[in-house]
């Protein structure tokens, strides 16, 4: 596989999907800094996430390596597929959901965002009395606000969350 090539494939596509990096981190359960390694041709793929890489882009793998393939072609969805965060059994996710960030569950368990990106620790609404929902659940089951889990990065920038700020903290493994 031609590295920079590979890296260029994965941000033309993520783009025409309309993606941050950010998106397709969190839609492939990986860190953004693998993304970035990625697009910078700095890393190649393992088969089997390959596969799970077009899965998550919504293309054919001869999609995947078409030049010419517009957006059109390209199924409209435009929300990241999300993976489901890991949670505790108080609804808290384990991980940030958006950084990744772990070992951020003590001291202060009750801490409602990330306190290194600012996420949201739990699947909170949207409305005043920001209840905590289930993972999955795009509105509250409670009052039919939106969650916040099921927001893009610009609809979380419009209710104060702060977008990601890029950090070379390395949480790079590649397993
Ligand atoms: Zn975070
Ligand atoms: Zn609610």
């Amino acid at each position: 596989m031609n590295l920079s090539e590979f890296g260029r494939r994965v941000a033309h596509l993520r783009k025409l999907k309309g993606w941050t990096q950010y998106d397709l981190a969190r839609a492939m359960d990986m860190s953004v800094s693998q993304i970035r390694n990625w697009e910078g041709g700095r890393k190649g793929i393992r088969p089997k996430r390959l596969l799970r890489l077009y899965e998550v882009l919504g293309v054919t793998p001869a999609q995947f390596w078409d030049m010419n393939l517009s957006q059109k072609e390209l199924p409209l969805n435009k929300s990241p597929v999300e993976s489901v965060p890991e949670v505790n059994e108080r609804q808290r996710a384990v991980r940030c959901p958006r950084c990744k960030s772990i070992g951020n569950n003590a001291p202060d368990e009750g801490l409602l965002y990330c306190y290194h990106c600012g996420y949201p620790m739990y699947n909170i609404c949207t409305g005043e009395e920001k209840h905590v929902n289930s993972p999955i659940a795009r509105y509250c089951e409670r009052c039919a606000a939106r969650t916040v889990w099921s927001m893009t990065e610009d609809e979380l920038a419009e209710i104060g969350i702060p977008p990601y700020e890029a950090d070379e903290r390395s949480t790079d493994s590649n397993e």
